[in-house]
């Protein structure tokens, strides 16, 4: 399938950057830096920036989306966010399951797979992300451990929920490393993940997936990475915090 057929996003991690103020700041600058892109962009903030950043974004070409979600709607979760919460502040995206939540705050496949579903329901737009370890790729199981970690992902999820789903392919070895995968690399993982989903859903469902790649992805080197037919787009960490970075790979994903 013609890859421009698919909706290319590039999202940024703001990750834990920018106080409230500061996130208007940034978009201010966004604002002025990106416009008229050819494809969808997002900014993932903070919690605490997700009020500002739905203002400031208001009738531009940027969406704003969460970096996590819990995956009870209410209830004795002490400092957990849900996805009810986030869709009533007009946020549209969620992260989930990306590798320094599953590294440092004990995420598994199967609390991803929940977290997927609850913001799936409450209308959400769910980037997930899979992605294997340095001794992992030096194993060679990189496709089957990325394999596994989609179809748990999607457990439960319909073909309908499907349309909402984002997978970002992002090597732990490559995020914030500067250490990028090859476009070869990202090329045949992000194939890999969309076979497995037409296994799962079918060829239709899987031409029509939107896969990011991540992991020190930059203004030098994302024409590259998203020249891959399967590359539809990327989740970007560092250089999401610098307007003119971030605006060049939107530019980038345009094209
Ligand atoms: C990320 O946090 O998802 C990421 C890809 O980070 P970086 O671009 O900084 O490697």
């Amino acid at each position: 399938m013609n890859k421009q057929l698919r909706k290319a996003i590039i999202a940024g991690n703001w990750k834990m950057n920018k106080t409230p103020t500061e996130t208007a700041a940034l978009i201010a600058q966004l604002k002025g830096a990106v416009q008229n892109p050819g494809c969808e962009v997002v900014i993932c903030t903070p919690f605490t920036s997700l009020p500002c950043a739905v203002e400031a974004t208001k009738g531009s070409c940027l969406h704003v989306g969460a970096e996590n979600v819990h995956f009870e709607a209410s209830g004795a979760f002490t400092g957990e966010i849900s996805a009810p919460m986030l869709t009533d502040l007009g946020v549209e995206y969620v992260i989930v399951g990306h590798s320094e939540r599953r590294q440092y705050f004990a995420e598994t496949d199967q609390t991803v797979n929940k977290r997927a579903l609850a913001a799936l329901a409450a209308g959400l737009k769910v980037i997930v992300c899979v992605g294997e370890s340095l001794a992992q790729r030096e194993e060679g199981v990189t496709e089957e451990l990325v394999r596994m970690q989609v179809k748990i992902a999607l457990q439960g999820v319909s073909a309908e929920a499907l349309k909402n789903v984002i997978i970002a392919y992002e090597p732990i070895w490559a995020i914030g490393t500067g250490r990028t995968a090859t476009a070869d690399q990202a090329q045949e993982v992000c194939a890999a993940i969309r076979r497995v989903v037409g296994e799962l859903y079918g060829q239709t469902a899987a031409d029509g997936l939107t896969v990011q790649y991540g992991g020190s992805m930059n203004a030098g080197n994302a024409a590259e990475l998203l020249s891959k037919p399967d590359v539809d787009g990327g989740l970007i960490g560092g250089a999401s915090l610098k307007a003119d970075a971030f605006a060049a790979i939107v530019e980038a994903a345009g094209k």
